[in-house]
């Protein structure tokens, strides 16, 4: 499966000169909600990331995700996979598993989020989860932004992912991109200028 290719079609990968919200800049930009516009594409993505999982064996009761990113990957990830879904909400900035969701002594738990980058979210909402009982048994994201290693991927973990690392985490991709400080940003030095994504219809 192209994943990069799909991204792009869904308009989900842009390419242009980006300006994030830490005030660098960077020639792609990850507009991961995008991808899930579709939901057949949702679905493709949600039962190929299944398909990898699977093979692992792990015993898998429920997909839990942090809200909001993680909620339609992790539901299409639930029913590709056959088990039930909840999710995590922040209330007061303080992460929170509420609306009825209960979870049993030793239910196996897998995290899904849609992108993993540093994985705090979902790392958090695991806190939580394993404070009502639950057995933590991975975590799983659509796209990696390459911080945390993947099953299956080269790309070594840096010391800024807070997965914790004897947990297997799976992940369709990895989109790894440069990140430039404005004065070094080889695309302000040809002359453009970065904006905000979104700002131009994307
Ligand atoms: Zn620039």
């Amino acid at each position: 499966m192209n994943v990069e290719k799909i991204y792009r079609d869904a308009n989900a990968l842009l390419e242009g000169h980006f300006l994030l919200s830490s005030g660098n800049h960077s020639r792609f930009y990850l507009q991961s909600a995008k991808v899930l516009e579709n939901p057949k594409t949702a679905e493709t993505l949600a039962k190929e990331l299944a398909s990898q999982i699977k093979k692992y064996n792990l015993k898998i009761d429920t997909v839990c995700s942090p809200a909001l990113g993680g909620v339609l990957a992790g539901y299409e990830l639930a029913r590709s996979l056959g088990v039930r879904f909840i999710f995590a909400e922040r209330v007061n900035k303080k992460m929170t598993i509420r609306r009825g969701f209960e979870i049993v002594k030793g239910e196996n738990i897998l995290m899904c989020e849609d992108i993993i980058t540093t994985g705090g979210s979902a790392l958090e909402a695991a806190k939580v989860a394993i404070d009502m009982g639950a057995n933590i048994v991975g975590y799983a994201a659509l796209a990696n932004r390459g911080f945390c290693k993947r099953v299956g991927s080269d790309l070594e973990t840096s010391p800024t992912c807070k997965l914790p690392s004897n947990l297997p985490f799976f992940a369709l991709e990895d989109f790894k991109f440069d990140i430039y400080e404005p004065e070094n940003c080889p695309l302000c030095k040809d002359g453009s200028i970065a904006h905000k994504p979104g700002s131009r219809g994307n």
